[in-house]
């Protein structure tokens, strides 16, 4: 099964990956993810990105490609969840070429959409736990007492500059990308609004019905 999730910053794009990821056993390849994991280890990857992603701005394309074509690559290039991966019609077009050379296209990409006061709500009070990477909302979703609270952290790029800027370079550059899976015919909206369980299911259902593979996706987690 290969599929991407799609929808601007603090959708919740995140949250959504590791539940399918965990019921669906798919890997779960974050390009943010893996950017902020080479800055924390300063790799060289991190020490050119570092600065583009404090400022909430794309990081260079070839960069964020290699890293997605080697996570999908490590996977057999199947039973994957792009998530924050492509970004640009640039980096659709390389998907695109990377995963038809392999005769492996994508089956669906499930974009998500809230309004932009939503998405702000969800970015201020977002925490990650940095031990386990789990993502938590202080109101929406808080971290249980089991978690202490020096192991909670805020993203450096959830400042509101940051968020501003993010959702800028979403509404120029990423919007479009929408279109384009569009008109490959693989592309479904799903409503982000409503309990986590809730766009849960929406996702589940758009799934079960659109993608092929789904019956054939390895055994069903809880
Ligand atoms: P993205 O990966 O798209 O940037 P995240 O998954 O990190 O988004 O979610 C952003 C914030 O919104 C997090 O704090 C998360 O706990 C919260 N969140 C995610 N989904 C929901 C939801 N359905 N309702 C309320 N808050 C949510
Ligand atoms: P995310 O975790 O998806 O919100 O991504 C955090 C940051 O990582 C983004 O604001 C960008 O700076 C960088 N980033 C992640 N994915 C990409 C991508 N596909 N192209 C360029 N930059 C990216």
């Amino acid at each position: 099964m290969r599929l991407a999730l799609f929808g601007p910053p603090g959708v919740g794009k995140g949250t959504q990956a590791k539940l399918l990821v965990h019921r669906l056993k798919l890997k779960h390849i974050s390009t943010g993810d893996l950017i902020r994991s080479a800055i924390k280890l300063n790799t060289s990857v991190g020490k050119e990105a570092r600065s583009f992603v404090r400022a909430g701005e794309l990081v260079p394309g070839p960069i964020v490609r290699k890293l997605a074509e080697d996570a999908m690559t490590e996977c057999g290039i199947d039973y994957f969840i792009l998530d924050g991966y492509p970004r640009t019609i640039e980096q659709a077009d390389w998907t695109t070429e990377f995963l038809d050379g392999h005769n492996a296209p994508l089956e669906a990409v499930l974009s998500i959409s809230v309004s932009d006061e939503v998405i702000v709500s969800r970015l201020s009070k977002r925490r990650i736990n940095r031990e386990t990477g789990e993502i938590y909302h202080l109101d929406f979703n808080p971290p249980p007492n089991s978690v202490p609270p020096d192991s909670l952290v805020q993203r450096k790029d959830d400042r509101p500059e940051a968020i501003r800027q993010r959702l800028q370079v979403y509404r120029n550059q990423t919007f479009p990308v929408e279109d384009y899976f569009e008109r490959q015919g693989i592309l479904h909206r799903i409503d982000g609004l409503g309990d986590i369980e809730v766009v849960y299911g929406r996702l589940m259902s758009v799934i079960v019905s659109h993608v092929k593979s789904f019956g054939k996706s390895r055994q069903l987690q809880d």
